[in-house]
């Protein structure tokens, strides 16, 4: 059952303040700040540990002008941010939404570092596409687990009530839509019916129901599925039920790095310094430094939907920072190549068309040509040998599109109205990616996921 029923056909055991149901990075958050708040707090997960999409991200969070930023000599506002945020989605957004997640990222940030423990320092090696400045944090090894490791962590030594295997089934709410409590499964297929004053849905998006993503996103349907399986677009489900607005709904974090076979991203920064990708005619097929997301269902369009990511020894000992790389190295993805002849008989890819297009890029490095497919090539760094290649596909992280919400992270109904009690934040909130893959800029999940979850705990408290 997975809907909305009647409060009176509730029986409840049990009523708290406020109720999350997920715990990523959007529910912890949530709770924490509830607890900030001083309300008593309850968190649901369908699974018997606190992991989601959050704990298999790089764990990146953006946030524009803080102290670490400023620590490194780095200048950034939050107008700028926000400008980038435009410039990669065509200001098809919220842009109050986006303009109030840009002003609070530096503090949301701090106040992770600071009050929550998560050991967080700035990501001062490359910059994502689409960023202007270096705004990016990570906890020491760039990893999600880590993060919440350390969410997770705090919520421990706080005391805070999170309660594993107990998958939220349906939302008792009445017909102005005035959450009453939440419907939960527990393993062993009994239900507990459990009351609250304000509900947040931090379940995450859809990318976990083929059903849905096919008929929301067709494009990225046949793509690797790299996400999270258990969110299955419940907050989705139950916001439609209620009559909440969404938005966005092709919206997705896609990703063209993803190891063909292997399940193991290669993050971006192979790319960002110089590296590019080649199907397996040895051609290039598109411009990849305009962002991974929309990479993917370019590589899902070359034959045998896989390309090569070809980049070389600089570029890889740059990449060492990353937990993630060294996982790539570890599950022996990441091909060696002394020479090109070397790289064309490991990799599979022809001889002399691969030469050509290792040429062109050199001219285009040089400033001698340009690009094209579109992409400035003066910037990256010359790829030279020994090489190191990695078969790619293009894969779905997670989903972008869901229940439309205010800067308080309150949902909003089909009429702009927000409901009584009920929040939302992270992937189960209409991102600020726009319509499509494109929009995605690097950090947009976690600052939605953290800065909304955030307000959505100290909102729902406030109603406790
Ligand atoms: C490989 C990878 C790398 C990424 N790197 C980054 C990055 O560096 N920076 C960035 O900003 N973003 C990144 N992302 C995206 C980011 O991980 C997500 O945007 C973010 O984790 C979403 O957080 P969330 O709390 O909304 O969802 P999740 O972390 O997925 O948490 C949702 C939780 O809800 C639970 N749940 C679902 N349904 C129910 C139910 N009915 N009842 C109870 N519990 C339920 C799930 O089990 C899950 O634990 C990455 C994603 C991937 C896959």
């Amino acid at each position: 059952m997975n809907g909305v029923l009647r409060p009176q056909d509730a029986e409840f055991i049990g009523a708290v303040p406020v109720l999350v149901i997920g715990a990523g990075a959007c529910g912890l958050s949530a709770a924490l700040s509830a607890d900030d708040a001083g309300a008593e707090v309850l968190v649901l997960e369908r699974d018997a540990s606190a992991m989601g999409t959050t704990a298999m991200s790089t764990g990146l969070i953006p946030g524009a002008g803080s102290r670490f930023q400023r620590a490194a000599g780095i200048e950034d506002s939050p107008e700028r941010f926000a400008a980038d945020v435009l410039a990669k989605t065509g200001g098809q957004v919220d842009h109050a939404l986006v303009a109030h997640l840009a002003r609070v990222s530096a503090a949301t940030v701090e106040w992770l570092a600071d009050d929550c423990r998560v050991p967080l320092s700035l990501v001062d090696t490359f910059l994502y596409p689409g960023h202007s400045r270096m705004r990016m944090h990570g906890t020491p090894n760039r990893t999600g687990a880590e993060l919440m490791g350390a969410l997770q962590g705090e919520v421990e030594r706080r005391g805070l009530d999170l309660l594993l295997e107990a998958r939220a089934t349906a939302l008792f709410a009445d017909s102005d839509g005035r959450v009453h409590g939440v419907r939960v499964q527990r393993p062993d297929g009994s239900h507990e019916d459990i009351g609250c004053n304000a509900l947040v849905l931090a379940c995450c998006g859809f990318a976990g129901s083929p059903e849905l993503v096919q008929r929301y996103i067709p494009e990225i349907a046949s793509g690797t599925f790299f996400g999270h399986p258990g969110n299955k677009g419940d907050a989705i489900l139950w916001g439609s039920a209620l009559g909440a607005r969404l938005a966005d709904m092709h919206a997705y974090q896609g990703h063209g790095g993803l190891a063909a076979g292997q399940g193991v991203p290669i993050l971006w920064a192979h790319i960002v310094l110089g590296g590019i990708q080649v199907n397996t005619a040895g051609l290039r097929f598109a411009n990849e430094a305009r962002g991974y997301s929309e990479q993917a269902v370019d590589i899902l369009a070359q034959p045998g939907h896989v390309a090569w990511s070809l980049f070389d020894e600089r570029i890889h000992e740059a990449m060492r920072e990353f937990d993630d790389y060294r996982d790539a190295l570890e599950a022996r993805c990441v091909v060696q190549a002394d020479t090109l002849e070397a790289l064309a008989e490991r990799t599979g890819l022809p001889l002399e068309p691969l030469r050509e297009t290792l040429d062109e890029v050199a001219a285009m490095t040089r400033g001698e040509r340009t690009d094209p497919l579109g992409r400035d090539f003066t910037t990256g760094g010359t790829l030279s040998p020994p090489y190191r290649a990695v078969r790619v596909t293009g894969a779905l992280f997670h989903t972008q599109g869901g229940l439309e919400v205010d800067e308080q992270a309150r949902v909003l109904r089909e009429d702009g109205t927000p409901f009584p009690n009920l929040f939302a934040g992270g992937g189960a909130a209409r991102g600020i990616s726009g319509p499509g893959a494109s929009g995605y800029l690097a950090g947009n999940g976690l600052l939605t996921a953290t800065a909304l979850g955030r307000a959505a705990g100290r909102g729902a408290a406030g109603l406790g």
